[in-house]
């Protein structure tokens, strides 16, 4: 991702920089890098959009244009999802967080619990969300051996009917991803915010899945839900129900019957999403992001696990490949863990290596690398590691 400084800005940066322009990598977990080539695109055609003569911004959401640029968006990434017309995509508000109380609200059942899998922080909020309005159980949890790994699929309680199945594929804060997707004998529903498009896996397998934009698709502001048609009939019979209190605006059927223009969509995000996923369909698909992916996952953790100074917590088999948690191990008498932290922190950000200080919950780094990041990123962080480790010998 290249920052654009002005002259008099740079003179109060330390940051290397040529031709006007600096290169940085930005490891934040969300908001997140975006594809260069995408930002450059939409850069280009900001204040005139395909010669209309106005900014895609200042645009109508009911105009011809956005109304294209919309049906384009959601035929791309059925596409790149490879899912058929029984699939719906809204472009929704809120974030991946008002989707906690949206899913319980639509698709839980009077009679029936529904079941959550907890694995970290984001499912686990998910799950105390959903209590508020539907009844709960707990299936599985590794919360007790500190989220180091997911439950196995014959772990997972599910002897008893549910009215749903809800999981995080990826843990984005404990960088704890399922190497499987569940079996189960009802709707399963996945919260991908993190993981969605980095992996080319079988998503019919979900009746739902939803993410916020902010970490591998867009902007923030933009909420991406997927759901069946079948799931869309039960959320319209819990619409119609008595003493029913869901708002119009957070009901799957209303949004779908108008195409997620019931009020005015984040016009922007839609936009911006829309080219990510060209940008992806020209690259190859998912199956083609995903071999870069791995790669920068396996020389990342490859170098974390031969260093002496830093290491990574998780079990092997459920390591994400987008977020990836270490911490320092401090081995000095003269300096505290927190001090080389900030040490280290300090040296990255002069390195032009951004934003991987660790979730606050847990301490420690995080280097987020979705999609956008590229290798060559992956490549300078881990050189930078190497001399920081070299440096506190
Ligand atoms: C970031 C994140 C969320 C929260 O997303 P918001 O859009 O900020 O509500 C929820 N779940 C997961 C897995 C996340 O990574």
């Amino acid at each position: 991702m290249f920052y654009f400084f002005t002259q008099n800005k740079l003179t109060q940066t330390k940051y290397i920089f040529y031709k006007e322009v600096i290169m940085v990598y930005n490891f934040c977990a969300g908001p997140a890098m975006l594809p260069e080539a995408v930002l450059k695109e939409v850069q280009s055609e900001l204040t005139n959009y395909s010669q209309c003569g106005a900014s895609i911004m200042e645009l109508s959401h009911r105009s011809e244009i956005f109304d294209k640029v919309c049906r384009e968006a959601k035929i791309n990434l059925k596409k790149l999802m490879k899912l058929d017309d029984s699939y719906d995509v809204l472009f929704l508000q809120g974030g991946a967080s008002l989707q906690f109380s949206a899913v319980a609200m639509n698709l839980g059942l009077d009679d029936l619990p529904a079941g959550y899998i907890n694995t970290g922080i984001w499912s686990k909020k998910a799950l105390k969300e959903a209590k508020r309005f539907t009844d709960v159980v707990e299936i599985g949890s590794t919360e007790a051996s500190g989220y180091k790994n997911v439950p196995k699929q014959n772990e997972l309680n599910l002897s008893e009917p549910l009215s749903y199945v809800h999981y995080a594929p990826n843990e984005t804060i404990g960088g704890l991803e399922f190497d499987y997707i569940p079996e189960v004998d009802c709707p399963l529903i996945a919260d991908m915010s993190s993981t969605i498009l980095s992996q080319d896996i079988d998503f019919s397998k979900f009746d739902m899945i939803y993410a916020g934009a902010q970490k591998n698709i867009g902007p923030a502001g933009l909420t991406i839900v997927v759901i069946k048609d079948t799931l869309l009939a039960r959320s319209k019979l819990a619409l119609n129900k008595e003493h029913q209190t869901m708002p119009m605006l957070m009901n799957y059927s209303v949004q779908s019957e108008h195409d997620s223009m019931y009020n005015t969509p984040p016009t922007f995000g839609i936009y911006l999403a829309g080219k990510v996923f060209e940008w992806l369909l020209d690259l190859g698909g998912i199956s083609a992001i995903e071999l870069v992916n791995q790669e920068k996952a396996k020389r990342l953790y490859s170098y974390l696990d031969e260093s002496q100074l830093y290491s990574n917590p998780i079990a092997h088999a459920n390591r994400s490949i987008m977020n990836i948690p270490f911490v320092l191990q401090c081995k000095s008498d003269t300096e505290q863990t927190a001090e080389l932290n900030s040490r280290f922190l300090k040296a990255a950000e002069e390195h032009n290596l951004l934003n991987l200080k660790g979730h606050r919950s847990l301490g420690g780094m995080r280097a987020s690398i979705y999609n956008a990041m590229p290798l060559s990123g992956v490549d300078a962080l881990i050189n930078f590691l190497k001399a920081f480790e070299q440096s506190t010998i």
